[in-house]
């Protein structure tokens, strides 16, 4: 359920709404916007009766929401959500309108490698440094990440290259750590279900992108961000990685319909990562075209400057000089960069 204020609508009128909600037993989240405020009516068994609110000084509409996700849905808040990094008129707004990349190693592996490829994406229009420092692998004899570590290092990057990082919290403690470090923190595709895992990460200060799981209905995906956006966070991004299919021609299948029914059922940010949907080099690129086309709001691609050593995911992984083809051909689509 939806409230809907009046545009001249006084702060005592919103508090009394608010209070009327919280009386009944259920939670009152005051939406602002451009227009006016609304209030989202949660944790409600069943229906609530508009006829509770329509007769209050300063409510204009009551509405109700047919989605089992709220906070994250379209209809509680039809303009779009905008995730800012940093502060002030030199903060980076991922949501505006234009393309964000976010490109580099799978997993932080040295300063040097990581530098060298911040520094190569950094140049090719890359504004956001990713790197694993806690990686979560399918064997556990593959390497692991160099934990805190690592977490240095992409301090290291940002410090030195003006970069922001995003990177994987794997658990509850990691995610601890992460937060101090990173300026974005990363749910994997393995912990979209975890969802005391998503509870803490609605508590952190920091944005979060969220990874769709691997078997993932889109119903799933949008909850487990509710799940994120219930505990306070709204600085939420909903990343399409390829889901499994029956293919063997990738490693997965890039989901390309979810994001349009992505955007018409959410206001959070869109961002697409080829690089574990494909899992082969050979079709990053095109699938990080079509996605452009499509309008998402970033792309989040795995650069690595020796692929063939790396020490995760580098059958995957672009050359730099890739990377710096790839952007050049989506300012070639004219895409917003
Ligand atoms: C990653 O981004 O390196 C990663 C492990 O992604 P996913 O959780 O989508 O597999
Ligand atoms: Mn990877």
């Amino acid at each position: 359920m939806l409230i809907v204020m009046d545009k001249a609508a006084s702060p005592e009128e919103l508090a009394a709404v608010v209070e009327r909600i919280e009386k009944y037993g259920w939670q009152a989240k005051p939406i602002p916007g451009g227009e006016r405020t609304a209030i989202g009516v949660l944790r409600n068994k069943g229906p609530v009766d508009p006829a509770l609110f329509l007769d209050m000084p300063g409510v204009r509409d009551v509405i109700p929401v047919s989605k089992p996700y709220k906070l994250v849905s379209r209809e509680m808040h039809p303009e779009n959500t905008i995730v800012e990094l940093g502060q002030n008129d030199k903060a980076l707004r991922i949501g505006d309108g234009s393309l964000i990349l976010m490109a580099g190693p799978c997993a932080v592996e040295s300063e040097s490698q990581a530098l060298e490829i911040a520094h190569a994406v950094k140049e090719a229009g890359a504004t956001i440094f990713r790197g694993g420092a806690f990686k979560p692998r399918s064997s556990p004899y593959s390497f692991q990440g160099l934990g805190v570590k690592g977490l240095e290092i992409l301090a290291k990057v940002r410090e030195e290259t003006g970069l922001y990082i995003v990177t994987e919290a794997t658990d509850h403690e990691v995610l601890d750590i992460v937060e101090e470090y990173t300026d974005i923190i990363q749910i994997g595709t393995r912990n979209m279900q975890n969802y005391r895992l998503l509870r803490r990460a609605g508590q952190a200060k920091k944005p979060v992108l969220l990874k769709r799981g691997m078997w993932a209905t889109m119903d799933e995906f949008l909850m487990a961000a509710e799940y994120i956006m219930s505990e306070g966070n709204n600085q939420v991004m909903l990343c399409e990685r390829g889901i499994r299919t029956f293919t063997r021609h990738s490693r997965n299948t890039l989901d390309i319909n979810a994001i349009p029914y992505m955007r018409q059922e959410s206001h959070l940010p869109i961002v697409v990562d080829p690089s574990h949907a494909a899992g082969r080099r050979d079709q990053v690129i095109p699938l990080a075209r079509a996605a452009a086309a499509t309008g998402v709001d970033a792309l989040i691609v795995e650069v690595h400057n020796h692929p063939e050593k790396a020490m995760s995911d580098g059958p995957q992984s672009l050359y730099p000089e890739q990377f710096s083809k790839l952007v050049e051909g989506l300012k070639n689509m004219n895409i917003p960069l």
